[in-house]
């Protein structure tokens, strides 16, 4: 399938139009790492809440003309939801929205779903892009973080969707998991490229307060900081040599495949969130739904959260990304030039091989992404 767009005209198109983000709060089951706001849910709620959703989208799209360029269903467990129900919702948002004809439209998915029976739904209902959290290709990190899948379920969901004619898929995978090291990971890439994919999203493990995994730590051989950094590193340069343009810190993309979705949040452009723990961006202003499902569906009405795409927001996003910022950029928006603080600052960072000044540019380095946080702080401080 080609690329959607032209990578050159991508950041043109997606200034001018909107995301729409839906969440789909439900999991069959919870896996050991995630503090996501997702649970397991009886039919009956689903159905409350795909009710009280299509409704705040049909309302929403009423008000709404602005046309819409990428659409993305995550959560959670979107397809735990079944095709039917994930049909009606995609048709809603196309009558509901100015969706525009060659919008990216993704879809989550758990490999370990019936996708077979799903898949042709959301194709029926324009889904374009797939988005499978496979997260390894060792079966012993699969069990310990509690995924439902195996490595035949991902092989033959890649299939199905190739069958069904949704064409480009993203894969996650996961670093810095306990007992891994450069040949466990070495073995999840293989088996994660080897299905060609035109993307892949790659996080390091965080243990998160409350999780399983994180009450269990003291029991768990997890990597030290350093081996993460190697692993890391090592799969920036694998990916790399296998195609993948690095274009955000834990994002690769084969040419034209960057996620048109999430490239709109870290170019601040606007979007619209749709369920409980979603959040939008949209004239300007930042919004939020709390995430209590039942709170959504007795009342669905997004909490402000203050100004949205401050200099603040702009150098912490753009900074993600691999083009990085601009000064001619930051001046367009802000009116400014960035400080003399503000220069020293990427010189010195320059120099410790974290970043890199190529003429009005700015950006971190694969090494400068390993630590972004504190680089990007350091950024932030001298504003
Ligand atoms: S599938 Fe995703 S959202 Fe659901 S429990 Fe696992 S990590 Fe969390």
């Amino acid at each position: 399938m080609p690329p959607l767009f032209p990578a050159a005209a991508q950041v043109l198109f997606l200034i001018n139009n909107l995301g729409l983000y839906i969440h789909i709060p439900f999991c069959t089951q919870k896996c050991s790492y995630c503090n996501f706001y997702s649970f397991n849910a009886e039919s009956n709620l689903i159905d409350s809440y795909f009710n009280t959703l299509l409704g705040e989208i049909t309302a929403k799209g009423k008000t709404v003309t602005r046309p819409v360029s990428s659409v993305y269903i995550g959560g959670g467990t979107p397809t735990v939801a079944g095709g039917k129900r994930l049909y009606e919702l995609l048709n809603t948002i196309n009558k509901a929205f100015n969706v525009l004809p060659n919008a990216e439209i993704t879809v989550e998915a758990n490999p370990g779903d019936n996708l077979v029976d799903i898949l042709p739904f959301l194709k029926k209902g324009g889904c374009n892009r797939l988005s499978l959290g496979v997260q390894s290709a060792n079966q012993t990190e699969l069990n310990l973080l509690r995924r439902r899948h195996n490595l035949t379920d991902v092989e033959n969901a890649v299939n199905i969707a190739r069958k069904t004619g949704i064409n480009n898929i993203s894969l996650d995978l996961m670093l810095g998991l306990p007992h891994s090291n450069l040949k466990t990971l070495k073995t999840s890439l293989d088996f994660l490229t080897g299905l060609n994919p035109q993307h892949i999203s790659a996080y390091i493990l965080k243990l998160e307060q409350g999780t399983p995994l994180f009450k269990n730590q003291a029991n768990l051989n997890m990597p030290n900081e350093d081996m993460v950094a190697d692993q890391y590193l090592f799969m920036c340069d694998y990916l790399s040599a296998k195609g993948f343009n690095h274009y955000e810190i834990s994002n690769f993309a084969k040419d034209g495949y960057q996620s048109r979705h999430n490239s709109s949040y870290w170019q601040l452009c606007e979007y619209i969130g749709f369920g409980p723990a979603a959040h939008s961006f949209f004239n300007g202003k930042r919004y939020y739904y709390k995430p209590n499902i039942t709170d959504y569906i007795s009342n669905p009405t997004a909490i402000p959260d203050g100004d949205g795409g401050s200099e603040f927001e702009y150098i912490m996003l753009s900074l993600r990304m691999s083009d990085g910022i601009n000064s001619a950029e930051f001046k367009n928006r802000y009116g400014k030039s960035f400080s003399e603080k503000f220069l020293k600052t990427a010189e010195t960072l320059q120099k410790n091989g974290l970043v890199n000044i190529n003429g009005q540019n700015i950006s971190l380095t694969n090494k400068g992404m390993l630590v972004s946080n504190s680089v990007i702080n350091l950024f932030t401080e001298v504003l």
